[in-house]
């Protein structure tokens, strides 16, 4: 065998290897971090993104703000997949999961330079993160399903800064008492919670209504707009004439045939209504359309029909009522329905609606949510899902931290003690790591417009005085206790980010060989931006500058 290289990859392929690899994958993951920093917070600025279709979405929630900004390098990838098992597992800190990963790789990237080997910094941070996740869980409170007011305040403190600010203590009430409300002993089903939003009205007048809502009217006016103890029938089918499946033309000739014709159809439509009344229902909704004819029969037999329902609404009809989706009609029998205390037809947000009450399997209960514009609306909607999901998450884990940087101080704080009992590399890394969590204090600061510096160094002094709920009143700048200023936040958020901040980390440094099977975007490493944690250039919204560069996506909406 001689000495010819052997080729094995093809010509269009890309290959990166060694320091320039872990460079190039370090800056991308670090850009995705920068991208969403001045979001962080109650005085967080928002982003206006712009998708590429066209459609303009405000907000200031990390996990949207990535996904719409179609991220396409692998390492960056890797950063955003943080925020979206954050928001799988745990509804809210997708920004500081995703910060907290950026700052872990760039305090790496110093150490690398310093010729630590990436394997001990693996190693460090690993140890470094089942240690904070200790001490998370030592500095927890208790939190049950009666304490209310805790509970509010862990669902005012996620929406605080997103655009609900005039309404949060009030709606953070209406969302503890849906949550309380689908709660049973397996758990939270938060799926019996739905979200409905009303044009019109002011945020203020958001209300919970227990039950299920159909934004639909009876299709009959002769129709009852009440009906109790009602059997209720689903169907993902019409009460129309059915057409065949091939155009047919029919020629009549004279007057007879056409009624006869006529009559036809009538007898079909009279039929299913018939089978209807056989199965013994008196309430009908269905997903297709409902003919007049057959409109006037069910008038006539006493029926409240609905027609042309969303299937998602029919879905939560039948999952609440215990009804099962009827698809033909005429196969329907008493077994396939379902059963409510009433439904009615009532206004509600302004609006006739249908209004589904006491069913037996699942209490479901729709949050209505009033006011503001399209833009305001879906933002406040984002808020209150992390709310509803956060609410969840204390009650299933039963604890809470304090917030406000807080956690992070005091993570920082005792892994710099627990760092010397490390000792070798693996120490080095240790303190990097509490560097690292120090970033959502630091961001904190800068985005409330304050000295990071002086801000960290209060924080640190009253950690040390032993005052571990000591966090950072983003508003004044006093370091204060968060747990008396009621910024609470669920353990779960807290120990969710540290886990897949460090994995998304550990998997990035580990890797020293990029090879691509085509062009990698946006795969050139500038070199240059090492901006060393100074707040992003031109303050709020400029965190997108820079970093970003190479990484294809926004075009030109920035
Ligand atoms: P994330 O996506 O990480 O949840 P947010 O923009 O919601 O990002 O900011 C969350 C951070 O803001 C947390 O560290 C939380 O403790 C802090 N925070 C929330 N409300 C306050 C407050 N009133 N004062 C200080 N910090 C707060
Ligand atoms: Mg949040």
């Amino acid at each position: 065998m001689g000495n010819q290289p052997m080729v094995v990859l093809s010509e269009e392929s890309q290959r990166t290897s060694g320091d320039d690899a872990q460079s190039m994958n370090i800056t991308a993951g670090k850009a995705v971090g920068e991208a969403v920093r001045t979001t962080l917070g109650p005085k967080g600025m928002d982003k206006l993104l712009v998708g590429s279709t066209g459609e303009v979405v405000v907000t200031n929630d990390g996990v949207t703000i990535l996904e719409e900004m179609e991220i396409d390098h692998p390492a960056a990838n890797m950063i955003v997949e943080v925020a979206e098992t954050q928001e799988e597992e745990v509804s809210d800190g997708t920004t500081s999961a995703v910060i907290v990963g950026g700052d872990l790789l760039k305090q790496a990237e110093d150490l690398l330079e310093q010729d630590v080997h990436a394997t001990s910094l693996v190693q460090g941070y690993r140890q470094a993160a089942e240690e904070a996740t200790q001490i998370v869980e030592d500095m927890s409170i208790d939190v049950g399903t009666d304490d209310t007011k805790i509970l509010q305040q862990i669902a005012a403190t996620a929406m605080t800064g997103k655009g609900a600010e005039n309404a949060k203590d009030q709606l953070a009430e209406l969302i503890v008492n849906a949550v309380s409300s689908v709660a049973d002993d397996d758990g939270v089903d938060t799926d019996n919670i739905e979200i409905k939003k009303a044009a019109g009205g002011a945020l203020e007048d958001s209300e919970l209504v227990e039950g299920v809502l159909v934004d639909k009217e009876p299709v009959h006016q002769n129709m009852p707009y009440l009906v109790e103890d009602a059997n209720v029938a689903v169907l993902d089918d019409s009460l129309e004439v059915k057409e065949t499946e091939v155009d047919t033309e029919v020629n009549v000739t004279d007057p007879d045939q056409l009624q006869q014709f006529l009559d036809q159809e009538e007898e079909q439509l009279r039929e299913m209504v018939d089978e209807i009344v056989g199965a013994g229902a008196d309430v009908v909704f269905a997903q297709d359309g409902i003919d007049d004819m057959a409109q006037h029969y069910l008038a006539e037999e006493g029926i409240l029909a609905v027609r042309r329902i969303k299937s998602s609404d029919a879905e939560k009809i039948a999952h609440s009522t215990g009804a099962r989706i009827v698809s033909n009609v005429t196969d329907i029998g008493a077994a396939d329905l379902g059963s409510a205390g009433t439904v009615s037809q009532r206004e509600i947000g302004g609006s006739q609606r249908i209004h589904i009450e006491g069913v037996e399997d699942a209490q479901p209960v729709t949050l209505l949510l009033r006011g503001g514009t399209e833009h305001v609306v879906d933002e406040i909607e984002r808020a209150i899902e992390d709310s509803l999901g956060v609410v969840r998450v204390t009650l299933e884990n039963g604890k809470a931290l304090p917030g406000g940087g807080a956690p992070e101080t005091q993570i920082a704080r005792e892994l710099r003690q627990f760092a010397d009992s490390v000792g070798g590399r693996e120490q080095l890394a240790v303190e990097a790591f509490a560097d690292a969590l120090e970033v959502i204090p630091r961001t904190l600061a800068e985005n409330g417009g304050l000295d990071p510096i002086d801000s960290l160094v209060e924080l640190r002094s009253q950690h040390e005085a032993g005052k571990t709920t000591a966090g950072l009143n983003a508003y004044t700048g006093e370091v204060i206790n968060m747990e008396a200023e009621g910024v609470v936040e669920p353990l779960r958020v807290k120990t969710q980010a540290i886990e897949s901040a460090t994995e998304a980390a550990v998997m990035l440094l580990r890797i020293d060989d990029v090879i691509a099977a085509g062009e990698l975007k946006g795969g050139q490493v500038d070199g240059d931006d090492d901006d060393a944690g100074g707040p992003p250039a031109g303050g709020p919204g400029g965190g997108m500058g820079g970093g970003m560069g190479g990484m294809g996506g926004m075009g030109g909406a920035m």
